[in-house]
């Protein structure tokens, strides 16, 4: 099966910080798969804009040296490359001064899509908005994308969304996580609501918890001043995992509508429980073959920032009262993994006599290898009566639909795309950042007053011991970190 590319309309993307780190690993390679696939318009323009004193030539051999390095499979592809690199153009800018903005105004065009990409620092985000307005770039079309992190706690997400909101409507700003991205977490939705099979099963009565897991091999390692002010309450929870269990969590919205979507999502943000203290285990990890502490490496003998975290939360809704949702993420674990369970009851009554626990569970992998798997119950081929095995009934949409059905669009582009066609569906309102903060915040002040010291583990284990008893004392178990 082909899958159709429908070009966008042509645009002019600006990417503040288009000199950063992101934009060379993720956004500069990932337009240049959306070029190649003929999805970008021959008429598109990238402006980058950063502080670097460069000119356009400068930038093109940049963009081309970003492309060698993380272009994969594409970076060969030189002559869709020369005529990439021809869309491509630099402003040396201040987010802070007049420098550069005459320069920008100059180079964009009308009629065009206009978006401006802020692959910067949050503390600029308010500046730039500011200039974009005073040096009338844009119209109630343009639309603004702005990275994580937003905001460190409830208050800094409102002032950022203030800061935003004088002069852009909610409808023109695009906050991005990249895990919404994934063809994966949309397929969740095509599944749970596509579908007569699952969504009657989708609540507390069949379904006895769901497991969320973030898994990295990685420590901190250069970014170690600024994981200690985060952790991974911050980094990864409070944005990422909450993401997914809202997408598991939410009721269908009435139609696949930006805004109906949305509205589901807050609504389970607004469901969930407070969390217990001993609901929580917090880790920091070891020294190990992999490399030193996490101490060590945010250079802090004394810090208690997280580095793992596991958690169990109830959302207090009639869909989920009941059932738990187990969330963890940690880094320098046994194995990089991204995965969903959702792990259904117990049968109420076997005819088959004594058995081992047989389950059903829906598993869903974000990375690596993008699948779902149902763990269905058979027989046990041969003789000998009948024994009961779970096999795995696998959705491999690469077996179902070709290779294009293993379709590894990275979430970068995929969300570039839509917010060009201007689909808000995958990107995070203010009021949902809001909520999903102001349920973070007691959790995170209540470890302050507290004075709570997180555990440690081995690098390379599957995290803290005291994670493990976090679901031992209700009879369930982890599933195995595994790549
Ligand atoms: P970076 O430090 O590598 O790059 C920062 C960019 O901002 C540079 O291009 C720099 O020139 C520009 N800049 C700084 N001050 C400026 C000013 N006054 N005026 C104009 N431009 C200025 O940062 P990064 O890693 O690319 O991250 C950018 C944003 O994306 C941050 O908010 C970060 O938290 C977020 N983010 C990054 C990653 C990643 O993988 N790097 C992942 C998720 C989110």
């Amino acid at each position: 099966m082909v899958s159709r590319v429908i070009p966008v309309d042509p645009f002019d993307l600006v990417i503040f910080g288009g000199t950063g780190d992101l934009a060379r690993r993720k956004i500069l390679p990932g337009l240049f798969r959306r070029f190649c696939a003929g999805q970008m318009p021959p008429e598109a323009c990238v402006v980058g804009a950063a502080r670097a004193d460069m000119d356009t030539d400068g930038y093109r051999a940049f963009v081309g040296e970003a492309i060698a390095e993380f272009g994969g499979d594409i970076a060969n592809d030189t002559e869709n490359l020369g005529a990439f690199l021809q869309r491509m153009s630099y402003v040396s800018i201040d987010a802070r001064g007049e420098k550069g903005w005459i320069e920008l105004a100059g180079l964009m065009r009308e009629s065009m899509v206009r978006a401006f990409y802020f692959s910067v620092a949050p503390g600029l985000f308010g500046d730039l908005a500011e200039r974009l307005n005073q040096h009338g770039l844009t119209d109630a079309d343009s639309r603004i994308v702005v990275e994580k992190p937003f905001g460190r706690d409830l208050a800094t997400a409102k002032e950022l969304n203030r800061d935003l909101a004088a002069y852009f409507d909610e409808g023109q700003i695009y906050r991005i996580d990249h895990y919404l991205g994934k063809e994966t977490v949309q397929n969740l939705m095509a599944v749970r609501f596509g579908n007569m099979l699952f969504e009657p099963l989708w609540n507390s009565q069949y379904v006895d918890h769901i497991q969320i897991t973030v898994a990295e091999t990685v420590g901190v390692g250069g970014r170690g001043e600024y994981y200690d002010k985060s952790g991974a309450m911050r980094d990864m929870v409070q944005n990422h995992l909450m993401q997914l269990l809202c997408l598991i969590a939410m009721e269908p919205p009435s139609k696949f509508d930006p805004d109906a979507v949305r509205d589901e999502k807050l609504k389970v943000i607004r469901a969930l429980d407070a969390v217990e203290p001993h609901h929580i285990v917090r880790g920091q990890y070891e020294a190990g073959e992999e490399g030193p502490s996490f101490r060590e490496e945010v250079n802090d003998p004394r810090s208690r920032t997280e580095s793992y975290i596991a958690m169990k939360i109830g959302v207090s809704n009639w869909r989920w009262a009941g059932t738990p949702f187990y969330l963890r993420t940690g880094k320098r674990l046994k194995a990089r993994c991204s995965e969903i369970h959702v792990v259904f009851k117990e049968l109420n009554h076997s005819i088959f006599g004594e058995q081992e626990d047989h389950r059903n569970v829906l598993s869903i992998r974000l990375q690596p290898n993008e699948g779902m798997t149902l763990g269905v119950t058979i027989k046990e081929p041969g003789p000998g009566g009948m024994r009961l095995v779970d096999v795995p009934l696998d959705m491999s949409f690469a077996d179902a639909l070709g290779a294009d059905g293993a379709d590894q669009t990275d979430a970068y582009e995929r969300l570039i795309m839509d917010v060009i066609r201007g689909n808000q569906t995958l990107f995070m309102r203010g009021d949902e950042v809001e909520a999903a903060w102001a349920w973070t915040d007691p959790i995170i002040n209540g470890w302050h007053t507290r004075g709570d010291v997180p555990k440690t583990y081995d690098s390379g284990s599957e995290g803290p011991v005291d994670a493990v008893q976090l679901l031992a004392r209700d009879t369930r178990v982890w599933r195995k970190v595994s790549s």
